[in-house]
């Protein structure tokens, strides 16, 4: 089984996260959406076209993912996924949380949209603690049905210390499901995550290298394609900051957006859009931070979420961290 290969960044990529309304019809303990600096509000369909044509680039290949809230809430979330084609998106992904209101499976089909569903533990014991009573049993029923109806389907895992031991279960459950695509994503100290839990919710370097590694390459073997976030970068590794290699808007309901994820819960946000125009803000944006270079690697990560840095004895970190953008891969066996 080969080994993780990191997945550098992109020149000629653009990925376009659109968070089309903040609304959910779950309450996750993880939750990182935050209406008072996200908005409340639900995006009215030409409103969402108009902002898909302001992002694409035809220069480039542009990657959209539709995001919420629960994307699926929104009535209009089908013709929004054709809209996004019909303006040149390259891929449209769903990332939804297994609930598919609205019919969305028979109003669109599998060549339109990816449907990533998001499951965080490989049962309900261990998952609806997390994401809500009922919804391990939702979830799973329809990803069946989505790969049933052909649609390309993946799943994103959420791994934090509430379930990282039952991670290894995951592989045999997907391809039972009949998943060919596993994201296992790592808890972000971002909205309800930054309360009074934080402390129990990050990995250290030990357990996130002796459990995730393995779990990808077992689910590699069963023909599974793997992506994970790097997080810890090795001493010969170059660190490099997406905010200035790559091209990745997080865009919200008020109009914010974002060119990092950790910097979500601030109005740093270096752009906005106002009167169907993009504009540039100025003043202490998130844009200050990318190039700071200090010895942890990721300023951001160090000033939000410094529980996954360990110093050694004379003070200086044992590692860096990473962008949290920067994933690695292990493509599927067979
Ligand atoms: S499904 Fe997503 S948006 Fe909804 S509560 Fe859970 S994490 Fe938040
Ligand atoms: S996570 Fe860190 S390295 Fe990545 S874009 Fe944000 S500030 Fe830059």
């Amino acid at each position: 089984m080969p080994n993780p290969r990191t997945v550098g960044f992109k020149q000629h990529e653009r990925n376009v996260f659109f968070h089309i309304l903040t609304a959910c019809n779950l309450s996750c303990s993880h939750c990182y959406i935050n209406p008072e600096q996200h908005g409340s509000q639900t995006l009215p369909i030409e409103t969402i076209e108009e902002w898909l044509r302001l992002f694409h680039d035809e220069q480039k290949k542009s990657n959209l993912i539709f995001l919420g809230g629960e994307p699926t809430m929104h009535p209009d979330l089908a013709r929004a996924i054709k809209s996004a084609q019909q303006i040149g998106y390259q891929s449209v992904t769903v990332d939804t949380n297994g609930y598919l209101f609205h019919d969305l499976l028979g109003k669109i089909s599998p060549d339109d949209a990816v449907i990533s569903f998001s499951l965080d533990g490989p049962n309900a014991e261990i998952n609806d603690p997390i994401r809500g009573e009922g919804v391990f049993t939702t979830c799973t029923e329809n990803i069946k049905k989505a790969v049933a109806d052909n649609f390309d389907v993946s799943v994103i895992y959420t791994v934090s210390r509430m379930n990282i031991d039952h991670l290894h279960l995951m592989p045999s459950l997907l391809n039972d499901l009949g998943v060919k695509r596993f994201f296992i994503q790592v808890i972000g100290i971002r909205g309800k995550s930054a309360g009074k839990k934080k402390d129990r919710l990050q990995l250290t370097q030990e357990e996130w290298l002796s459990v995730i590694p393995p779990v990808a390459k077992e689910a590699a073997r069963l023909g599974i394609h793997v992506i994970f976030p790097k997080v810890f970068l090795e001493k010969d590794e170059t660190f490099t900051c997406a905010g200035l290699a790559a091209e990745n808007f997080f865009i919200f309901p008020n109009g914010r957006v974002y060119k990092c994820p950790l910097c979500e819960d601030f109005p740093v946000h270096s752009l906005s859009i106002k009167n169907n125009r993009i504009i540039n803000n100025s003043g202490l944006t998130e844009e200050r931070f990318f190039t700071l270079q200090i010895s942890e690697g990721c300023v951001m990560n160090k000033l939000m979420q410094p529980g996954n840095i360990t110093y050694d004895k004379s003070g200086h970190p044992v590692h860096r961290i990473s962008c949290c953008l920067l994933k690695q891969e292990i493509p599927a066996a067979k």
